[in-house]
């Protein structure tokens, strides 16, 4: 399988890819593994991932060059992912003995209930390229602090990194037969889906989380879906016009709006909608796009080429139907794959860039009336991933956040995770979850015992 700098063009590694048969084989392997290290005492699980860390440290900055090569993310936002890597790392070393210990639910004196919390077993890990540390390790880690073995199978265009992290776990501990990783395409990630996992822990699009979730169905194993967005922000007429329109364009631009929770819809109060706009495409102006390597870059390539239609397609239909172009709009001509910062005004929801993930640097924004009619275009989507209102009025803001359908929402702030939080989505934005205790207990299996002594 060949790996291509997105932003060049220009191959720059050649790697082995697993066939059926080797999955198979790798399932195998797994399987075995997962009996021993489910008897490993969870401090020195817990130890082994600290050494993880230790590693993460030593080699941060090839790290994040590997990355800025393989997937197009500027440099300094490569270092950003690496550096909340850690911050991941940290939570789940600290919590997880808390969350995972035994509990004595109830107890009298002929009766005890407890709950344990038992490994899945062996779980796929099926992860996309546009955060491949975060939206890995959301996995991988607790899944393997829980007793889990891991089939990790990085996206095509992260292949890389995901032998890098592979690397890392081994040197620090982690059995090679209990974190496998699985190296391949859409092809090699189906193949793996069909083995007999006891969990699929996907990250990546509606599309294929739709294939992969009626895949596992039939055998009643956990799946869990972390999908894509459509992630709304409304601006009231209050807010501060520059510090929203500085906080919104980061979160539509950032990662080269490749995140799933970047800003991908944008509703201004129409009181305010001309200096709102104006501030905004002044930010946008602002970023510069270029070489990832470069430190004052902020807009990297798109990673996957053919990404670049579904960008000029939603320019083409939006231009159709009346938007108004005010920046960008086209593919950069040149090597690599390059599409222009772009910023529609007037748009509507008969758009594709109003109603489809976008995930490149487009964005559309519409005047709106009152709260009512923002929040009836925030929930007119199949997704719901994240919603972020701007307004110095807590109250009228969480009264506007209660009605919309999104797990997880923003005052006066967006394209924002937290560890400590639930990450999850409605509709087609996924079902289960990452992150919290929550994320530390979804890879495992809560065991009932009801002890009656004689
Ligand atoms: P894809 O759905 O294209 O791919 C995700 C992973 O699935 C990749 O490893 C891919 O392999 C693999 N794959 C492809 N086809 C199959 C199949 N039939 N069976 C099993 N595995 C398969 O998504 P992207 O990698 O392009 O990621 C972008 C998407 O991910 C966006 O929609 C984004 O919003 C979403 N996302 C969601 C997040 C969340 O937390 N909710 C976080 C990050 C991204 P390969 O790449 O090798 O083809």
């Amino acid at each position: 399988m060949k790996i291509t700098n997105p932003a060049t063009g220009a191959v720059i590694a050649n790697v082995a890819a697993d066939n059926a048969a080797a999955v198979r084989r790798k399932y195998e392997v797994a399987r075995a593994g997962q009996d021993r290290w489910a008897k490993v005492p969870i401090r020195k699980r817990l130890d082994a991932m600290a050494g993880f860390r230790d590693r993460i440290v030593a080699m941060q900055e090839t790290l994040a060059r590997t990355l800025t090569h393989e997937v197009g993310k500027p440099i300094r936002q490569s270092r950003n992912e690496l550096n909340g890597l850690l911050g991941r790392i940290d939570f789940f070393v600290a919590e997880s003995l808390r969350a995972l210990r035994e509990e004595k639910i109830y107890s009298d004196p002929k009766l005890e209930e407890r709950i344990t919390h038992e490994p899945l077993g062996v779980i796929a890990n099926i992860s996309a390229w546009n955060y491949p540390y975060f939206v890995g390790s959301n996995v991988f880690v607790p899944a393997l602090v829980a007793g889990n073995a891991v089939l990790y199978k990085p996206s095509e265009f992260a292949t890389l990194t995901g032998l890098h992290i592979a690397e890392m776990l081994h040197e620090a501990g982690i059995p090679r037969d209990v974190f496998v990783p699985v190296v391949g395409d859409g092809a090699t990630g189906a193949a793996l889906t069909r083995q007999p996992v006891d969990g699929v822990f996907f990250t990546g699009s509606y599309a294929t989380g739709a294939k992969i979730a009626a895949s596992a169905g039939r055998r009643m194993i956990k799946v869990q879906l972390e999908l894509g967005g459509k992630d709304p922000v409304y601006v009231c007429e209050d807010a501060d016009v520059q510090a929203a329109a500085a906080g919104i364009a980061d979160g539509a631009f950032y990662n080269t709006g490749q995140s799933c929770c970047s800003v991908e819809r944008i509703y201004v109060h129409e009181s305010i909608h001309d200096a709102f706009v104006a501030a905004f495409v002044a930010e946008v102006k602002g970023f510069r796009m270029g070489d990832p390597m470069d430190e004052a870059t902020y807009i990297g390539a798109i990673t996957r080429r053919p990404h670049l239609d579904v960008l000029k397609k939603q320019v083409a239909d939006a231009r159709k139907k009346g938007a108004k172009l005010l920046l960008g709009g086209s593919v950069v001509r040149g090597k690599g794959n390059w599409f222009e910062p772009t910023v529609f005004t007037d748009v509507d929801h008969s758009m594709a860039l109003m109603k489809d993930e976008s995930f490149g640097p487009i964005i559309g924004i519409e005047a709106v009336a009152d709260d009512e009619a923002a929040v009836d275009l925030m929930n007119d989507t199949e997704y719901g991933l994240t919603a972020a209102v701007y307004t110095p009025d807590a109250k009228r803001a969480r009264k506007i956040l209660a009605k919309v359908r999104a797990g997880s929402v923003y005052w006066n702030c967006c394209d924002r995770v937290s560890p400590r939080l639930p990450w999850s989505g409605v509709g087609h934005s996924g079902i289960g979850l990452t992150l919290s205790t929550y994320g530390i207990q979804t890879f495992t299996r809560p065991k009932a015992w009801h002890l009656r002594g004689a």
